[in-house]
């Protein structure tokens, strides 16, 4: 297993993707959203790896848009965009913004471009379901 670390730009959210397979293999995607085209987003996710964030309590903001039913995770302090999440069947699910957290891994992929607008909201739910991962998100002071 491989874990991958990274941190927003001033370091109150601390992240870790773990995988099973070499970051190679993952996909790296463009939204083409206006959310994430202003904050120049190359999201990942795999569903067999597990992101844990870590952050203070009131650290990460919850913003949501649009049809609401994403929380984008943003740094109070320092307004990185760190990763996006849903709840569903009980289960929290991930797709991480590895340049937000600064992942270098993943430098020097071209993300492809990708554009969900066409999809209906069960379409949506489908294709998070199918390839976002668990998020375990601990909101604590981390420990230095
Ligand atoms: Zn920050």
């Amino acid at each position: 297993m491989t874990q991958l670390t990274g941190q927003c730009h001033c370091g109150a959210v601390q992240v870790v993707l773990e995988l099973v397979y070499p970051p190679s293999i993952l996909p790296l995607r463009a939204c083409q959203c206006g959310f994430c085209r202003a904050h120049g987003a190359a999201t990942t996710s795999h569903p067999e790896s597990h992101l844990h964030i870590e952050a203070a309590p009131g650290a990460l903001s919850h913003y949501r848009f649009g049809r609401r039913a994403v929380d984008f995770l943003i740094c109070r302090t320092c307004g990185v965009y760190v990763a996006s999440t849903i709840e569903a069947d009980g289960e929290r699910l991930a797709t991480l913004n590895v340049n937000g957290v600064g992942i270098q891994d993943f430098a020097g992929r071209t993300p492809e471009p990708a554009d969900y607008d066409h999809e209906t909201d069960d379409e949506r739910l489908v294709r998070r379901q199918a390839r976002w991962m668990p998020l375990i998100l601990v909101e604590t002071q981390p420990s230095a």
